[in-house]
């Protein structure tokens, strides 16, 4: 919290002068101010009131692109000579962005920012997997943000038009893991999770080595080295784990769904074991078993092999940068279900690409959210309104804890 408002007072030295942050967002292409949530853990979208200001007849052209840290994340905002603003924002944690979006400033001024395409084919070439392409994801957003602004209509009108009303969202948790938990203690977990007062119909819990086990869970592999990021499992770890999803089901019940976040970690013949004894309890998805997070590569082989070796739906994709990159596991039917993410793909339209290609091989989407920011998951439900019928649901860490952190980081800052 203390370093939130360190990082709040930090922005708004920066720059100088207060301005409500939210209440000129809210505004946007991007249609912040326009959401709402349900009861069933759902994003309404609406049909519009963009307030923008008309299009001129003169080129519209980039002026200048700002970044400031606030709440943690990087908040990026792009300027136009005819006073329209773009908004966008790079997943939580990641304060470092804030160089690597400025880097690319002398690509963008002068720049027709409603040419999305034509400006991203300069600086594209210029990210990589993640964290490496959030910058260029956080610009791209923006760029559709002053884009529906300058048209007067929300963004999803300019990648397509909805095709749904209500965009739904699944709820990950990232409760730390006690050294002292067992498996029984998930029952209550469930229980807990499914009282959830936001309905959500789809929750995401990390296990395995996502979830710590690997270095809070004695003997759960065979590994020796010391970051237990990696390593071959024992039966003890296998029984443990599946022990665990029984007890979370147990108390969750079958009306909801449940994905795990699992790796990346395991060895391929491990994570085959695993998905096959988890067969019985009808999971949403396993994540992330080989690589994922944070690992510049796919090995769609591997996950090919895993894949048709069990009914266990897989899932990857979260660092994953640019279509290109997704071709080889949607061709081969490597997963069941792709992750990518908005912020780290190379943004949204990108992700609308890669949610059709997949659609049309028969593969379902799930994309990776941001972890708490308001803007992020305002370009999530603008996209998600737009997305084919195997769209699932996109990733929301914590409606109440981000709303919470956005009013409290957003009312005074200005980027
Ligand atoms: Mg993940």
């Amino acid at each position: 919290m203390k370093s939130h408002l360190k990082n709040e007072k930090e922005a708004i030295d920066d720059h100088g002068g207060r301005r409500d942050f939210l209440k000129k967002a809210s505004i946007g292409g991007l249609g912040i101010g326009m959401l709402g949530v349900n009861n069933s853990s759902e994003i309404i979208i609406g049909e519009g009131n963009v307030q923008s200001k008309p299009a001129a007849s003169a080129k519209i052209k980039i002026t200048d692109i700002r970044c400031a840290i606030i709440a943690n994340s990087a908040v990026v905002r792009i300027t136009t000579d005819q006073g329209i603003t773009g908004y966008a924002q790079g997943e939580t944690s990641k304060p470092y962005l804030k160089p690597f979006v400025l880097f690319y400033k002398d690509y963008l001024i002068g720049e027709d920012p409603t040419n999305v395409e034509r400006v991203m084919m300069k600086i594209r070439r210029l990210g990589s997997f993640k964290p490496w392409g959030s910058a260029v994801s956080a610009i791209e957003i923006a760029l559709w943000d002053i884009a529906g602004k300058a048209a007067g209509l929300p963004v999803y009108k300019l990648l397509g038009g909805k095709i749904r009303d209500k965009v739904r969202c699944y709820n990950t948790n990232y409760s730390s893991r006690k050294a002292d938990t067992v498996p029984k203690d998930y029952i209550e977990f469930g229980v807990n999770l499914k009282a959830s007062k936001y309905g959500f119909t789809i929750f995401k819990v990390a296990v395995g080595f996502h979830g710590g086990m690997s270095r809070t869970v004695p003997n759960f592999t065979y590994g020796n080295t010391d970051s237990r990021f990696r390593g071959p499992l024992t039966e003890y770890g296998l029984k443990y784990m599946v022990d665990c999803v029984a007890a979370m089901k147990e108390g969750l019940g079958d009306s909801i769904g449940l994905a795990l976040d699992m790796g990346p970690g395991f060895m391929l013949s491990d994570a085959i074991r695993v998905a096959n004894a988890l067969e019985p309890f009808n999971l949403m998805w396993l994540e992330d078993m080989l690589t994922g997070d944070y690992t510049p590569y796919v090995m769609a082989d591997d996950y090919c092999e895993l894949t048709r070796s069990t009914t266990t739906p897989t899932h990857t994709g979260e660092q994953i940068y640019l279509r290109q990159n997704f071709r080889e596991l949607i061709d081969r039917h490597a997963v069941r279900i792709l992750g990518p993410d908005p912020e780290d793909v190379g943004g949204i339209a990108e992700l609308k690409w890669i949610g059709e290609y997949a659609d049309i091989h028969g593969l379902q989407i799930a994309p990776h959210g941001i972890f708490s920011g308001v803007i992020g998951n305002a370009a999530q439900a603008q996209v998600g309104a737009t997305m084919p019928e195997n769209y699932i649901a996109f990733e929301c860490s914590s409606i109440e804890q981000g709303i919470a952190r956005i009013e409290m980081h957003t009312n005074n800052c200005n980027i």
